[in-house]
């Protein structure tokens, strides 16, 4: 019987695969750039960390974590994002000591959150983030949001709008969520029992409700602007210019509230502008805190971070680059051998072509060499090498080019590696360059259309 993958689960091979390692070798280069440390902590945590880190009536807590007692009888959740992980790590660790100022992590992993499954929306995801703490200033909040942005350059998908807002410090949110009751007192009986529970749990969240209904009474609310003080907007104002003097636009939306209560002070979010690409949410975002860490047993350092979501990510790379996406998942060299004695000295080969660092196939079942050209082809692979008995006595080796057909003796001496060197800039030259014409082919008869 064949048993499915789990709804909102998806696997990841060949292409996805290796499209998540590069950006997150990508992201951790420029990570570790700004002085991050990549940190790896549990996927089950236990359950009152979420609760109090996200907010107890936070949607993700209410309605999307994965919960469950384990035989000792214990609440255990697997993590519905990465935050509260690494911060209780910092404190199970002491990682605030003195010399280790200021904390700075970088982690990636899967989160499991039970949502609908649809486009850009899975059960379990992954998330690439950072978190800093212990530096207040502006300039560390412009430099986490700067550093995002370095890494959606560093894939290529920069185009995007960041929208930023500032949540304000205690007060500011405690005069907001009065002015928010007070404006809703008179709707809210008309309005979806989600934000029936979110008016009397924490007001805030009614400006995340999706519901179209609710939208024109919520698109009307006031906003927190009204309400920060004037140190607030002084360091919303202040994050905006320093980013701006470094190249980099950001955009005020003051309906943006971030799914997680733990936020303080200024928060952002990346949106994609790409046209080709249909809208699915957010690309990745963030903000600060004050409280998180001391609430949970750390000392009073504010901190911030953001999280990028993998799959939207990888998905908004593969569509725009849709012409040009070179995956080299392919052997660089795939040895045919024809006889047992062959397949004994071409193991020896492969072995030695790989520690050059080429990718190399060859076959040990015994077939004809035409059936073998066939297979060779089949898995695309780049060239094929024939050490038949007339090449061993030349002390050649034979190399097809699978792309061209053309077929070539090679002396085997010290000249040898550079010359298959020379062989693979051969190959990425015309392949590339072939998916980049007919890229440029498809966008001029599109202007012409
Ligand atoms: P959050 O932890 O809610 O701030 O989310 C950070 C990022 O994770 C979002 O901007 C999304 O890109 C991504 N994300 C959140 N939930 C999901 C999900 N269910 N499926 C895929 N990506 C998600």
């Amino acid at each position: 019987m064949e048993i499915n993958p789990v709804k909102g689960t998806h696997d990841l091979y060949l292409e996805d695969a290796m499209l998540y390692s590069d950006t997150y070798r990508a992201f951790s280069i420029t990570a570790s750039m700004y002085g991050y440390h990549e940190i790896e902590t549990p996927i089950i945590e236990h359950t009152n960390l979420f609760a109090r880190s996200a907010g107890e009536d936070s949607d993700i807590v209410t309605k999307e974590m994965y919960t469950f007692l384990d035989k000792g009888g214990r609440s255990l959740t697997l993590r519905p994002e990465m935050t509260a992980g690494v911060l209780r790590s910092i404190v199970s660790n002491k990682l605030y000591v003195e010399k280790e100022m200021p904390i700075r992590y970088f982690y990636y992993g899967p989160c499991f959150r039970y949502e609908r499954p649809q486009v850009g929306r899975y059960r379990e995801f992954h998330q690439f983030g950072v978190e800093t703490l212990g530096v207040n200033s502006p300039y560390n909040d412009a430099e986490v949001i700067l550093m995002a942005y370095e890494m959606l350059k560093s894939v290529k998908l920069n185009n995007v709008k960041i929208k930023i807002n500032s949540l304000g410090g205690e007060e500011a949110r405690k005069n907001y969520r009065e002015a928010l009751k007070e404006y809703f007192k008179e709707s809210i009986a008309n309005m979806c029992l989600d934000c029936q529970r979110r008016y009397e749990m924490n007001p805030l969240r009614i400006l995340d409700c999706k519901v179209p209904e609710d939208r024109p009474i919520i698109d009307k609310a006031p906003t927190i602007t009204d309400f920060l003080s004037e140190e607030d907007k002084k360091h919303l104002d202040k994050v905006r210019e320093i980013l701006e003097d470094n190249g980099v636009d950001t955009v005020i939306d003051t309906s943006l509230v971030r799914g997680l209560d733990y936020y303080t002070g200024v928060v952002f979010e990346f949106e994609s502008m790409y046209e080709e690409a249909p809208d699915y949410g957010a690309l990745g975002g963030g903000g600060h805190y004050a409280k998180l860490l001391s609430e949970l047993g750390g000392p009073d350092f504010e901190g911030v971070g953001f999280s990028f979501g993998m799959e939207r990510l990888i998905s908004l790379y593969k569509i725009v680059n849709k012409d040009n996406l070179l995956i080299d998942s392919t052997y660089d060299f795939y040895i045919l051998s024809l006889d047992e004695e062959q397949v004994d000295a071409n193991f020896t080969l492969a072995a030695a072509l790989r520690r050059q660092g080429f990718r190399v196939g060859l076959n040990y079942e015994l077939k004809s060499m035409k059936a073998l050209l066939k297979y060779a082809s089949r898995i695309e692979a780049k060239y094929v090498i024939i050490m038949g008995e007339d090449e061993i006595a030349n002390n050649v080796m034979r190399i097809k080019n699978m792309g061209s057909g053309e077929q070539l003796d090679y002396a085997i001496n010290e000249d040898l590696p550079m010359k298959l060197q020379e062989l693979m800039e051969e190959y990425y030259e015309s392949h590339y360059s072939d998916k980049k014409e007919n890229s440029e082919e498809e966008i001029e008869s599109k202007e012409i259309n």
